[in-house]
């Protein structure tokens, strides 16, 4: 029913090009962030991006800031509502250097790893709590299970940002996923009746048995930041039955309530100009595709 993807018509993007900066961002040179932030002096760099900070520590590149912050301005371009409540409720975006992970933000070094009822756990973490999480430390834990994480400090991992190897989101923009987590939070506030929406279009597809089995499945907010990544052409490949997605017009076409509202947070546009994951031919797993893309456990 859809028609898969010719990734042969995909650009291809050269490893040279994924470390050059997007040729419509002005070049902006990050600074210390200013007192009134109140921040740990591990942060020594600063960026505006609609509102919101974007700081790391001094071992981060700035092409990385510039990048999350490219992201974030494009993202809430259509939304000026949204970016305003995101400022308003103290949102930060916080870029992770290649060599510093979840725990080494200080607001999150005293992070515990959750405990085996802790809702935060996926499906397979759940499952297999004992085996994959019952022997790590606190730390262990959240450095080895995710380098980008939503919340009032959304964080990122520069490799991921710039498109470098050795990042474990290769193929996909896990930035985008994050920040949307965060768009859909204001939106409660900015935007009510977009908010009831996303929760009728999740529903519905519920009802329907769409994405079953599939991680958009498990909540609302995983079924926007699914949707936002699809819909901005930088989600990895999804197959499930005779369902195959992996551009905006996939997802238009197999979830169009779910389309509807993401056209309400970003309009028209389907492209991040800084996303280096764009349209990656990486996105597909190398060799046969698979018929079912979800996580086995
Ligand atoms: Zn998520």
């Amino acid at each position: 029913m859809f028609a898969r993807v010719a990734l042969a018509s995909a650009p291809i993007l050269l490893a040279g090009a994924l470390l050059t900066g997007a040729a419509s961002s002005p070049p902006v040179i990050a600074v210390a962030p200013p007192a009134g932030l109140g921040l740990n002096p591990f942060y020594t760099r600063y960026l505006d991006a609609a509102g919101l900070p974007v700081v790391s520590s001094s071992r981060a590149p700035e092409e990385a800031l510039t990048t999350a912050a490219a992201i974030v301005r494009q993202m809430l371009a259509h939304r000026p509502d949204i970016a305003a409540e995101l400022a308003r409720q103290g949102y930060r975006i916080a870029v992770m250097a290649p060599d510093e992970a979840t725990t080494d933000l200080p607001e999150q070094a005293s992070w515990t790893r959750p405990k085996p009822d802790d809702p935060r756990l996926t499906r397979c973490e759940r499952k297999h709590y004992d085996e994959r999480i019952g022997g790590l430390t606190d730390r262990q834990y959240w450095n080895w299970r995710a380098r980008g994480l939503a919340g009032k400090l959304t964080s990122a991992g520069t490799e991921n940002l710039l498109g470098l190897t050795g990042d474990r989101y290769r193929g996909q923009n896990i930035f985008v996923h994050e920040f949307s987590h965060d768009i859909f939070r204001a939106a409660y506030v900015a935007d009510r009746a977009l908010y009831n929406r996303v929760f009728a279009a999740y529903d519905a597809a519920s009802k329907a048995g769409r994405w079953k089995g599939e991680y958009a499945s498990t909540t609302v907010e995983e079924y926007w930041a699914v949707g936002t990544q699809f819909w901005f052409n930088t989600a990895p490949y999804a197959s499930f039955g005779d369902v195959h997605i992996l551009s905006d017009e996939d997802l238009a076409r197999y979830d169009p309530p779910l389309a509807a509202v993401l056209r309400e947070a970003f309009g028209d546009n389907h492209r991040l100009d800084a996303d280096r994951w764009y349209n990656s031919p990486l996105r597909v797993p190398p060799g046969p595709l698979p018929a079912y893309t979800a996580e086995v456990c």
